[in-house]
């Protein structure tokens, strides 16, 4: 299938500084594509590119596979939404949504139609004479929605939309943006520097790093299977054992980490013996054991830290070995104390070889 979107080598030069650097993007037809990386590695300036708002200094965009780099934002068929989604103050909820329909010169039927249409997607209908100042912040951001919606853009861009809300109501747009996307089935690139946002709400992630593509993938691949120790701990928390290649059986490698075996996916690497590897556990994946089990791998530590988090409980466990793990653990199960001494081990498929 021929991509909606494709950044084909793309590069953004401010002064001295790569902001963007040999972007190579493709972006399936229908898809929620979320763009998540800390701040300042290129996001927005990726988001603005495909816009029109800012200049490629060299490379090329396509969208629908055709080269638009050369044409200005209101000649390219995407339309964006910003964190500060203005509203005009001074129309109604209807003439908002309108707006962008009367400038194309549709006729009054029609926008009516469109416009009601839209409104009942997101249960607004009985809104459309409200003025912006009476709505409340979730239904404001939802017209801003729609009225970026209604001329029909190929791509919808969204640039961190959601992070002015609190928390509750964020986390109510999240489940909410995504039901849009897969009813309406527009192509939607979000950005964001939330791993939970992107988690929740994505297809694909691309995760970037100062200008670069780290890695992409399904949100269950990215967690699962992280490819750098940047991507391992910008998503979620992992622990990283720094050993050497003792040998590889494909796919699992047995690392020497300060004299212990440990036997790690090798996870899409190509990890050579005597090789410095890192492995990385995610603390969920550990469990603790009072006695040391048979025939597995468990290492020896005592419980420093405990934190209660609700939801789970953390444990810093300091090993023998002078490393530190971090646990994490289902509090109902949860009988150790801090002082305890534990047996720390995990499944053998939960540890992940890192390329870097
Ligand atoms: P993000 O959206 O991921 O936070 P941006 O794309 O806004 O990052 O910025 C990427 C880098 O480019 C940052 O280092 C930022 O300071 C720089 N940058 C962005 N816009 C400009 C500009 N107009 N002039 C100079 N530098 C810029
Ligand atoms: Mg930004």
């Amino acid at each position: 299938m021929q991509p909606v979107v494709h950044f084909k080598n793309v590069n953004k030069v401010y002064g001295t500084l790569a902001a963007v650097e040999n972007l190579d993007l493709a972006i399936a037809p229908g898809q929620f594509v979320t763009l998540l990386g800390p701040s300042g590695c290129g996001k927005s300036t990726t988001l603005r590119m495909l816009g029109g708002f800012e200049d490629v200094t060299s490379g090329e965009i396509y969208l629908d596979g055709k080269p638009i780099s050369h044409l200005p934002p209101n000649k390219r068929n995407v339309n964006i939404v910003f964190q500060d989604y203005a509203l005009f103050p001074h129309l109604t909820v209807a003439r908002n949504i309108a707006f962008g329909l009367e400038l194309k010169g549709m006729e009054r039927e029609a926008i009516h139609r469109r416009v009601t249409e839209l409104l009942t997607l997101v249960a607004l209908q009985d809104y459309a004479g409200r003025m912006p100042d009476q709505l409340s912040g979730g239904q404001r951001q939802r017209v801003a929605l729609m009225r970026a919606l209604a001329p029909d853009p190929n791509v919808l861009l969204l640039d961190e939309p959601l992070s002015a809300l609190d928390a509750k109501l964020r986390q109510q747009m999240q489940i909410e943006l995504k039901s849009i996307q897969q009813t309406t089935g527009k192509t939607f690139l979000f950005v964001t520097h939330d791993q939970e946002e992107a988690l929740t709400m994505s297809d694909v992630i691309v995760v970037m790093n100062k200008g670069r593509i780290e890695q992409m993938g399904g949100p269950d691949e990215l967690y699962a299977r992280p490819r750098s120790r940047f991507v391992a701990d910008f998503i979620g928390q992992s622990n990283f054992l720094e050993g050497r290649v003792v040998s590889v059986s494909d796919p699992v490698a047995t690392i020497d980490w300060q004299g212990n075996s440990v036997h790690a996916d090798v996870n899409g690497t190509s990890p050579a013996p005597g090789a410095r590897a890192t492995v990385a556990l995610r603390p969920e994946a550990l469990y603790c054991l009072p006695g040391k089990p048979e025939g597995r791998l468990a290492l020896k530590g005592r419980i420093g830290r405990r934190v209660f988090k609700g939801a789970h409980t953390s444990l810093d466990v300091t090993l023998e070995n002078g490393a530190s793990l971090l646990v994490q653990l289902d509090p109902v199960a949860l009988s150790h104390i801090e002082g305890d001494e534990v047996w720390v081990g995990w499944r053998e498929r939960d540890a992940v070889l890192l390329a870097d």
